[in-house]
């Protein structure tokens, strides 16, 4: 994974378009069909190198609803974020 859109979600679209590599799909895409939107841990680069933070966790109205997950060793991700944050599944933002 990468970062996770949690069942908070209120499907409100203001994290899609912030995304520099389209790695989220809104709720009719969602895989898991829970009526959330939903990121492709595959194509999520944590926004290293495209803006200081994740932008779509900045843009989320819902508290607490974008978490950190686990790295997919081949995308790019912040080192920064230990284990511990992902394991727990921590907010993006605090
Ligand atoms: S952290 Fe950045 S790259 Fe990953 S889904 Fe959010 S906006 Fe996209
Ligand atoms: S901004 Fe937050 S609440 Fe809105 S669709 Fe994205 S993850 Fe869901």
């Amino acid at each position: 994974m990468s970062v996770k859109i949690t069942d908070i979600c209120i499907a409100c679209g203001a994290c899609i378009d912030e995304c520099p590599v389209e790695a989220i799909v809104d709720d009719d895409d969602n895989p898991n069909d829970d009526g959330c939107y939903f990121v492709h841990s595959e194509k999520c680069v944590e926004c290293v190198g495209h803006n200081d933070e994740p932008a779509c966790a900045s843009a989320c109205p819902t508290e607490g609803c974008i978490v950190w997950d686990g790295i997919v060793a081949s995308q790019p991700h912040r080192d920064d974020i230990g284990d511990d944050k992902r394991s727990a599944h921590s907010p993006v933002v605090e």
